[in-house]
């Protein structure tokens, strides 16, 4: 239950799943590679035997990078992904093939667009003009390497009008992935933004409680499956209507903030807020030693009761907090009624205090309230 929940996955956790995944993607596109390079092998174009060192090498090359995403010593890297070095180790393996490839290598050369187009994933436009000049620049090398070495073997004319043709369908191509990564990079930052508005309190800024309906349903589930225990409470600010009507619905709305702020300052990274309602939060908290409850309630209202707020001129923010333990066979709903019939309890009992329900056993009568 922490802020976000405990049980939600670790967003490191998820890049790194996404990037074995996206390793598994590029092998994918390696595998089929290797079956058309053995049949331009079988048709005589490329020497015998090569596709098999070919997919050796660069099998081992992208094993690599899959044991320094296992290691995790990627996380070292300034960047984690490695998008770039897998894209210039994929296209050092074209370049391998266009060496030997002979007559075949304007086909072959196909293969560098596709490599640009992985950029899309990640890179951002800079970077994917990047691989798209060090594509060109290494076929460039090739034709090179190949003048010098076996100047009877390459039609230099016919070599460079390849190079400009590829030149000129990289540079179409970066700005077209480029423009098309921009478009998923703002994509992606717009859903966090929706996310996180759908899920928080725009006033206090904590959960709000449709996201606070879903976590209680995940950590019941999670207390089934014999996780340690929780508690549930329900904190309401004490008289705020008379502070609305004193100072008004503008300071009203700062001393939610405040105490918003309190409440998370006060709990534990593992426990979980959100504003249950005007000016009522609720808390759930870990409880794996049940003994140490009352005390870690009785520190939170003492806290809020400290609260100096600037705009209430000394006047103190005080709350009342019924709190109930998770038992066995409770719902969302079960549970909270039990917070909520403690809060009442504090509430009669002259506010400023804390009820807590921790019995075991269940209220076969209890009629449990919608969240
Ligand atoms: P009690 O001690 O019994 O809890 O009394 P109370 O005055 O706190 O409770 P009551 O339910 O009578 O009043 C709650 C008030 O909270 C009424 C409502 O106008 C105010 N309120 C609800 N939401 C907001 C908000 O977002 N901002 C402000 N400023 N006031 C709010
Ligand atoms: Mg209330
Ligand atoms: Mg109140």
């Amino acid at each position: 239950m922490s802020q976000p929940s405990a049980v939600e996955v670790d967003p490191v956790e998820r890049k790194q799943a996404l990037r074995t995944q996206r390793l598994a993607i590029a092998l994918a596109v390696y595998a089929p590679c290797a079956l058309l390079l053995y049949l331009v092998e079988w048709f005589g174009f490329l020497p015998g035997g090569f596709t098999l060192v070919w997919a050796g090498l660069f099998a081992g090359a992208n094993l690599l990078f899959f044991l320094l995403i296992r290691s995790r010593l990627n996380l070292r890297f300034a960047d984690p992904s490695m998008t770039m070095a897998q894209m210039s180790v994929a296209i050092a393996a074209v370049a391998l093939i266009l060496y030997h490839a002979q007559a075949a290598r304007g086909a072959l050369l196909m293969f560098l667009p596709v490599i640009v187009v992985f950029g899309v994933l990640q890179l951002s436009t800079a970077q994917v003009l990047v691989m798209g000049a060090l594509a060109v620049l290494t076929y460039a090398a090739v034709i090179l390497l190949l003048a010098i070495n076996r100047p009877a073997s390459v039609d230099l004319r016919l070599e460079w009008v390849q190079w400009i043709a590829l030149t000129a369908t990289l540079a179409v191509l970066c700005a077209l992935v480029g423009y098309m990564s921009g478009v998923r990079q703002r994509l992606s930052q717009s859903l966090r933004t929706i996310r996180d508005m759908a899920q928080h309190d725009a006033l206090t800024g904590a959960f709000n409680r449709h996201h606070l309906a879903d976590t209680l349903e995940r950590e019941i589930g999670r207390c089934e499956r014999a996780s340690p225990a929780f508690l549930a409470l329900m904190v309401d600010i004490d008289h705020f209507k008379r502070i609305n009507d004193r100072h008004g619905h503008l300071v009203g709305d700062e001393v939610l903030r405040l105490v918003a702020q309190e409440i998370r300052a006060a709990l534990r990274k593992s426990d979980y807020v959100a504003r249950y309602g005007g000016e009522e939060f609720v808390v759930l908290m870990a409880a794996a030693d049940p003994a140490s409850s009352p005390a870690a309630c009785e520190r939170l209202r003492a806290r809020i009761a400290r609260m100096v707020a600037p705009q209430l001129a000394g006047e103190p923010v005080t709350v009342s907090i019924g709190g109930a333990a998770y038992r066995e066979g409770d719902t969302a709903a079960s549970l909270l009624e039990r917070a909520d019939t403690a809060l009442y309890r504090a509430k009669h009992g002259g506010r400023n205090r804390v009820e807590l329900d921790l019995s075991a056993a269940a209220d076969a009568d209890a009629q449990p309230p919608r969240i």
